[in-house]
């Protein structure tokens, strides 16, 4: 569901358009209006601006998103706010004002994060938040004190700031602005007495309030909630929205990648050779089985995916993406059975290569790697163990 179709109108597209649709349709307008063609006319050269900022918005996908989600005003105030001016002082132009600069009567916004378990991001829930905010004085109805109390700051004469001048040579004035400290800035003063005693003359109180936050299925990392006009309250100002962000919590098993779900399956060398089944419990709590075949080989690294067990597609929950499986095997550890055994296993598996050893060829020994040990020179420690008398450092030099 798409919230305002404007910037949609203007390219002459559904808000449905695919990508390729879109360009097309801002291709044939913007040769049309293109101010190369249209030099003296200056309805075109506008249409042509106006074109250009809706296409930067809707041809790119997080933009656009963004868009359908909460209209021109959520660009303005949110992600898709990459670079000052560019296309939002156009928008400020044709789409009429709204933006920041233009509401000094509107309080700010207060953003929250909320950490989110993957499961409730699979399974959807509500999350109770409870949130300390001002509200007006109800004792006072905001004024701070009886009525009549209040009256103009005479040092700031109501404005709130205190002008200084100085002298700073022969002709030479300075003017230094500053918040007024007589009333905190405020340009007005209430006298102790008649203060509001509720909310000591602040006009407003603090007061929790419950937010409940639907987590719907499918919903990403960062995903907004907003809570219009939440925000703190103060006087003569429209309170600002509560914003919440979502965060995912990591999970011990599965790694979300958009809609899939990534995991990580250790089997045995046995396994992988000679077929396996294994139980998943997924995020609803189910058991899901998976098995290969005796034959399949599965190697280390391979991946493989099951349909329809990853995440829910948010806004079309039924749809799902893939639960993706990595898996490592496991090699039993060195002498683990007998030699006997080895050569009858040997015989089972496919054959190996046989080399013929000629006297032009010179057997060396192989050691266990050891990262952490450089050079050729520090052989040193592999001498140890080599009694056949030769000089050190001979015996591994290249010839
Ligand atoms: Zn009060
Ligand atoms: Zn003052």
């Amino acid at each position: 569901m798409v919230r305002e179709t404007k910037l949609y109108d203007v390219i002459g597209v559904s808000p449905n358009a695919s990508e390729a649709e879109l360009k097309k349709a801002y291709r044939k307008l913007a040769m049309k209006y293109h101010p190369d063609k249209n030099p003296n006319d200056q309805a075109a050269n506008d249409k042509f601006k106006e074109l250009s900022a809706a296409y930067e918005v809707l041809s790119d996908a997080k933009k656009r998103k963004i868009y359908d989600e909460g209209g021109i005003q959520a660009l303005k105030e949110g992600g898709g706010r990459e670079g000052h001016g560019g296309a939002f002082d156009i928008f400020d132009m044709f789409f009429g004002g709204g933006g920041r600069r233009h509401q000094p009567h509107k309080g700010k916004d207060v953003v929250h994060q909320l950490k989110v378990s993957l499961e409730d991001m699979y399974n959807g829930t509500t999350k109770r938040l409870s949130l300390q905010k001002n509200v007006i004085c109800d004792k006072c109805k905001g004024r701070g004190g009886k009525e009549g109390a209040v009256s103009k700051c005479m040092t700031c004469r109501g404005t709130g700031i205190q002008v200084k001048v100085h002298q700073i040579g022969p002709g030479m004035m300075q003017q230094i602005q500053s918040m007024c400290r007589e009333c905190d800035g405020k340009g007005e003063r209430i006298n102790a007495k008649d203060r509001c005693k509720t909310c000591n003359g602040r006009k407003v109180t603090k007061q929790s309030k419950i937010l409940e936050v639907h987590v719907d299925k499918g919903m990403n990392e960062g995903h907004k909630v907003m809570f219009h006009g939440e925000g703190d309250q103060e006087p003569d100002l429209e309170p600002g929205d509560v914003v919440i962000v979502l965060v995912e919590k990591e999970h011990d098993i599965f790694h979300r990648q958009n809609e899939d779900l990534l995991m990580k399956m250790e089997i045995s060398i046995t396994e992988a050779l000679c077929g396996f089944q294994r139980v998943i419990r997924t995020l609803d709590d189910r058991e899901i089985v998976i098995t290969t075949y005796p034959g399949e080989v599965i190697k280390y690294g391979d991946i493989k995916c099951v349909l329809g067990e990853g995440m829910p597609i948010y806004r079309d929950p039924f749809e799902k993406g893939r639960l993706v499986i990595q898996f490592k095997i496991n090699f039993p550890p060195d002498r683990w059975t007998s030699p006997e055994n080895i050569k009858k296993l040997e015989k089972l598996l496919p054959p190996k290569d046989e080399v013929i050893v000629t006297d032009n060829m010179e057997e060396v020994t192989l050691h266990e790697f050891d990262e952490n040990h450089k050079s050729h020179n520090s052989r040193n420690a592999y001498d140890e163990d080599d009694d056949e008398g030769h000089p050190r450092g001979m015996q591994c030099q290249t010839h």
